[in-house]
């Protein structure tokens, strides 16, 4: 399985001038050759491909026109650019509204690939970094590198540069489990689950709000263009970065104890369209929920375990005992069912309700044990 080590670099004031015309001319590239498909689709209606761009590098830099100074990274930007092409025409074979992909402006072209080790890019004894044109940087590395390093890529991010190793690591060994539980999107929480776990929002996140907006301000008053500003700037994108790495630890620290706990979990898929009310209010925890939903897939499917999605229609309204329907609005918190007696808080009800549809498409014969409980537990 794939896993990126990521070290913070110490480039000296000229490293980092070097680095930043690297990405200033890798941007120029980005640019130039999605300039050179959209002229070629506007006049033939034809696409380019990959080799055709590709086998212009060479020239290009033997005419002194591309001063990246490594060729692979020259054609991962290409490959980049053949990836937004490829999404462009599927977007539009799907009959979607597609775009054409967009130019980047250079402050927003903030990394560099190098798709292999050695070429270009390597580690050196005592915390050193060669880069090919930039010279040799200091990075500081906080702990090993585990497995075989793939691809290398740098990074610039609020000011600071980092260095991402992508590697080979094998696969860990996880016991077998044939315990299944469901998992509610949270109205208040980030979410429940059906043994009651309830997870809470991290309250960093809450906290980090404030100093958030308070920077946002400062940018906005001062003067467009002016160092100032620029500072300014700067310090938003580093209150941004600090939530967001946050919200990244806690999202890898609950996806790896699910996977850890059970063999099958059950979970709302998000992708249904034309949600219910009761889901488009969940939304507030969109950008939260899709990262944490793509960090959960992967560490499922590496180790083995059953992530299914189910269709959460309904799931809020049906009593999770006997299948009645009770209808609630946004504001009934508490689901108590007159038929069964059963009464808990909705989201558990809805949590043991997306578990009981998980189990009801796999196969019987596997034997899952189904996690439920009626009382809520806080998880912290
Ligand atoms: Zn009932």
């Amino acid at each position: 399985m794939r896993k990126t080590f990521r070290y913070r670099l110490y480039p000296t004031k000229a490293q980092e001038q070097a680095l930043e015309q690297q990405l200033r001319e890798g941007c120029k590239l980005y640019n130039a050759a999605l300039q050179e498909r959209r002229d070629a689709w506007k006049k033939t209606g034809k696409s380019l491909n990959y080799y055709d761009q590709a086998n212009q590098l060479k020239a290009l830099r033997a005419e002194g026109l591309l001063e990246l100074a490594n060729f692979t990274c020259c054609q991962n930007i290409l490959r980049r650019v053949h990836k937004t092409y490829q999404a462009f025409f599927a977007r539009i074979k799907r009959g979607e509204k597609a775009g054409f992909p967009r130019f980047k402006p250079h402050q927003r072209f903030d990394s560099l690939t190098f798709p292999s080790y050695g070429d270009g890019i390597r580690l050196l004894p005592s915390d050193r970094l060669r880069v090919q044109g930039v010279g040799i940087l200091k990075v500081k590395l906080h702990r090993p590198v585990e497995g075989k390093i793939k691809t290398v890529s740098l990074k610039r991010e609020a000011g600071k540069w980092y260095v991402c190793f992508s590697v080979e690591v094998e696969t860990p060994f996880v016991e077998h489990s044939l315990f299944a539980v469901g998992m509610d999107v949270g109205l208040e929480s980030f979410a429940v689950l059906s043994d009651g776990t309830i997870i809470a929002n991290p309250r960093q996140y809450r906290q980090a709000q404030k100093p958030l907006r308070r920077s946002q301000r400062k940018v906005a008053r001062r003067k467009k263009g002016s160092h100032r500003r620029k500072k300014a700037v700067r310090e938003l994108q580093k209150a941004h970065a600090h939530v967001r790495n946050q919200r990244q630890d806690f999202h890898h620290k609950l996806a790896h104890r699910l996977v850890r706990d059970f063999g099958l979990i059950a979970i709302e898929d998000l992708n249904v369209k034309g949600l219910a009310a009761g889901m488009l209010a969940k939304s507030v925890n969109d950008a939260g929920w899709s990262g944490f939903f793509s960090k959960l897939t992967y560490k499922a499917e590496s180790a083995g375990r059953l992530l299914i999605p189910v269709n959460p229609r309904g799931t809020s309204q049906r009593c999770s005992a006997c299948g009645v329907e009770i209808r609630k609005t946004l504001k009934d918190r508490w689901h108590t069912c007159p038929s069964c007696g059963l009464s808990v808080s909705r989201d558990l009800n809805s949590a043991v309700e997306i578990l009981r549809l998980g189990l009801s498409l796999v196969d019987e014969t596997w034997g899952f044990s189904p996690c439920v409980s009626t009382e809520a537990v806080c998880f912290s």
